[in-house]
């Protein structure tokens, strides 16, 4: 059976991974075999109607004849007892799927729900045509997002992240963690660990700032690294249940590659090539803004403060620099299509030149001017140079070509990190470095 579970939480209290972990205890005491680890499946972060992480659960079980019924009520009694119900915009989820394979339809559907927009019309036409049932709460959008984690099986890239709880007393409190334990953690994991640290800040960034029970999460390439990492933190107050999740996160898979700027829709995340077409302007804010246009199109592209050191590589790039941009497409009110960037590639780098006054053939020194058309004049021995020109000089440019990704904090869930470049799971040679990895 597959169980998917979503939106059960809300800006004030709650998480559905702590439902998901709450549920796995109680199926354990009912002998059911778990296929998989609990799978985290962060859907399109752009969705204008979700404000959180936008994070769906799956659970895949075996069980034994007769527990089925039980197994569904023990789902949906502890969802509503641990929903956010009376909060405006929490509409829980949960989808039942007694299937061994999930169906081709419902993986696809997971792929559009991670990276686009899926109606819940959609969601319950497949649930019908394949046999689940679905169970949804107030206006139902949770059955999109239960129905998407039980299609996303992870068969390719993914991540590990191990979510550490707090006692339900100490929620809303300030969390309480040993933050030296944490960079002396990521030092000692590194590189298989990832997203623990805001180096640009020196801030830890595995605790979350809300209500929800979470005391800390640490990302990692495998379910061991996390949990050797686990060990490595000191929590300074109690931790009343740990799991361990198999995940999209920090795999780009919200990413999708659009071949013509003309393509991009708003509320996608897309990678699309481009050539510098307007220098940088700093706006209010200190945002950068630039644009990039092709064959196609033009669109805006924006770097926000918090994205750190990419606001620096927007700032240094001028016109005719060619350029990969990663990002999620908004429609400002009266602006036209904007990519708030997640990452830069720098192709190649335009030659970039600056104009000067002539020297004096005397004496080597740099001339002054006597005004637009006028000439120039040696200040050292007097000369006049009446047609001399301006000189053209090339300089070289700070910026390098390559690949810059927005700073750590504010990085998406699903954004991959630089220290998971070479790390991605496509096969057997990947899995085997992991595995032959000694931990120090
Ligand atoms: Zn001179």
């Amino acid at each position: 059976m597959h169980i998917g579970l979503d939106d059960t939480d809300s800006t004030r209290k709650g998480c559905t991974t702590y439902v998901a972990a709450l549920l796995v205890e109680k199926l354990e005491k009912l002998n059911v075999t778990f296929l998989d680890y609990p799978n985290l499946i962060r859907l399109n972060p752009n969705v204008p109607w979700k404000t959180r992480g936008n994070g769906a659960l799956c659970l895949r079980i075996k069980h034994t004849s007769g527990l089925e019924d039980k197994i569904k009520e023990t789902a949906i009694s502890l969802v509503e007892e641990h929903s956010d119900l009376a909060f405006k915009g929490t509409d829980p989820g949960i989808v039942f799927f007694q299937n061994v394979e999930v169906p081709e339809d419902i993986k696809v559907f997971a792929k559009n729900a991670i990276m686009g927009i899926v109606t819940l019309k959609e969601a319950m036409r497949l649930i019908k045509k394949f046999g689940g049932e679905a169970l949804g709460f107030k206006n139902c959008r949770g059955i999109i997002g239960a129905l998407a984690a039980v299609g996303e099986t992870l068969e390719g890239d993914h991540t590990f992240e191990l979510i550490a709880y707090r006692l339900p007393e100490n929620c809303g409190l300030k969390r309480k963690v040993d933050e030296a334990s944490i960079f002396e953690m990521d030092e000692l994991t590194r590189p298989y660990t990832f997203n623990n640290v805001d180096t640009e800040k020196g801030r830890v960034i595995i605790t979350p700032r809300g209500p929800d029970p979470i005391l800390f999460g640490v990302r990692g390439e495998t379910p061991e690294i996390v949990k050797k990492a686990f060990g490595l933190v000191k929590p300074l107050e109690s931790v009343d249940r740990w799991l361990v999740f198999r995940t999209n996160q920090g795999t780009d898979a919200h990413l999708k590659r659009v071949a013509a700027l003309n393509q991009i829709e708003q509320y996608n995340s897309v990678v699309v090539k481009g050539v510098v077409s307007r220098n940088p302007r700093i706006i209010p804010l200190r945002h950068v803004i630039f644009s990039i246009k092709d064959e196609t199109g033009e669109v805006d592209c924006a770097a926000y403060e918090p994205t750190g050191a990419l606001r620096k590589v927007a700032r240094d790039l001028i016109v005719d620099d060619s350029v990969e941009v990663y990002g999620a497409v908004r429609k400002p009110a009266g602006k036209p299509l904007t990519i708030n960037l997640e990452k830069i590639n720098v192709l190649a780098l335009a030659p970039k030149f600056v104009f000067q006054n002539p020297v004096c053939e005397k004496c080597g020194k740099r001339l002054k001017s006597m005004g637009k058309g006028k000439g120039f004049r040696c200040e050292k021995c007097g000369t006049r140079f009446g047609d001399a020109r301006k000189v053209q000089t090339a300089v070289e440019r700070e910026l390098k070509a390559g690949l810059y990704v927005t700073s750590t904090r504010s990085q998406r869930h699903l954004t991959k990190p630089l220290r998971r470049y070479g790390l991605e799971k496509h096969g057997a040679e990947a899995e085997g470095m992991i595995e032959n990895w000694q931990f120090p």
